[in-house]
């Protein structure tokens, strides 16, 4: 869910999705700076004599992507995207369950843009960011701008134009941000969004991060107006950042009582005799058709054990079914947190579960 809901809207936004391979040349992470500036890398592999590395990121290949046609000046913005498995050999000591480990995957993105639209596709990234937040419940982020950090690559004049950049189109935007000193990647500053969950703690998610120093290691061009050749702009973001480690952000925030559209198993079926099971099949395979998540519950248990257990797994819905509901072709309701609701019609239930997945609703009423 969290991935469709992503793709639709990156698509909605202008993205186009690449897959790019887990694996490269060593000699792709020495051009681009990342065997001598970035700590995180896997020991390289040896294959058939040639070394060959773990991507710790995906920006190499949207940059051969990118490198693989002529492009003109009309042709920008482009905007690659990628749910992209990345590798960092992080310390055994500091792996902390879903939150820091050695394999996870990006929620990754590349624009490509000429500097005329720089500022309009950095405020655009930020804005994406906060309705994608805004869906998943979180109301309180705090916007940082990190700067220039001790290890760098590129001109002190590039840094100073580039955080200059971030710093013009947060202004625009009229986002309220703070600065954080040196905390820059090595290859260019970066805009970080910190998502507050409901304990009031910080998770850093998002970052857009602009890039001059990999357009000029890997010698990107496009075609200007004027006929010659300018590099692009090359902006790198996240918004979730790891999916991972979001996924356990999420818990957090919710407690596992995840809303309606983001659960697991959204409608929990409840048979009450055995008798009721083939009415019970049949609407949980009608609830499937209509892409909602369910399961029915078909062992020998007493009703009030089975509806417990629902309970305590913290499916939003529930739907128990006897003689009655089978006659009327109806179900009856429990609600998640509030009880029984009494017996609903099934169409107009469908109907109902459907419009609270269209709306992202965080709420269930019925
Ligand atoms: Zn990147």
């Amino acid at each position: 869910m969290i991935e469709n809901f992503w793709r639709d809207e990156h698509t909605k936004a202008g993205y186009d999705y690449l897959y790019t391979p887990h694996i490269a040349k060593l000699d792709v992470w020495r051009r681009s700076g990342h065997t001598e500036y970035y700590d995180a890398m896997f020991p390289p592999l040896e294959l058939e004599g040639l070394e060959f590395e773990l991507k710790p990121m995906n920006c190499p290949f949207h940059i051969m992507v990118y490198n693989s046609r002529q492009h003109s000046y009309r042709d920008l913005p482009l905007r690659y995207a990628e749910l992209g498995t990345v590798y960092r050999y992080e310390r055994s000591g500091v792996l902390h369950g879903l939150l820091r480990v050695r394999g996870f995957t990006q929620d990754d993105a590349h624009i490509f843009c000429r500097g005329d639209q720089l500022e309009d596709e950095i405020i655009g990234v930020v804005r994406l960011a906060c309705r994608l937040f805004t869906a998943f419940g979180f109301e309180d982020y705090d916007i940082y701008l990190s700067t220039r950090p001790e290890r760098y690559v590129g001109s002190l004049e590039d840094w100073n134009k580039a955080e200059a950049a971030l710093e013009e189109a947060l202004k625009a935007a009229g986002l309220p941000y703070r600065v954080d000193v040196g905390e820059g990647v090595f290859y260019g500053p970066k805009i970080d969004i910190k998502v507050k969950d409901v304990l009031k703690r910080a998770w850093q998610c998002t970052t857009v991060q602009l890039d001059f120093t990999l357009s000029e290691r890997f010698d990107l061009k496009y075609i200007g107006e004027d006929g010659k050749e300018h590099r692009p702009f090359m902006i790198h973001r996240a918004l979730l950042g790891s999916l991972e480690r979001f996924f356990g952000l999420l818990i957090e925030q919710f407690n596992g009582n995840f809303p309606l559209w983001l659960a697991p198993v959204q409608v929990e079926v409840i048979p009450i005799a055995e008798r009721h099971h083939e009415y019970a099949l049949k609407l949980d395979a009608l609830l499937k058709d209509n892409k909602i998540r369910s399961h029915v519950d078909l062992r020998r248990e007493k009703i009030n054990y089975k509806i417990r257990e629902a309970e305590h797994q913290k499916v939003p819905l529930l739907l128990v079914v006897g003689d009655k509901e089978v006659a009327a072709n109806f179900a009856s309701l429990r609600i998640h947190g509030q009880g029984d609701k009494g017996r609903v019609d099934v169409a107009e239930f469908l109907a109902k579960v459907k419009q609270l997945n269209d709306n992202k609703s965080l709420t269930v009423n019925f």
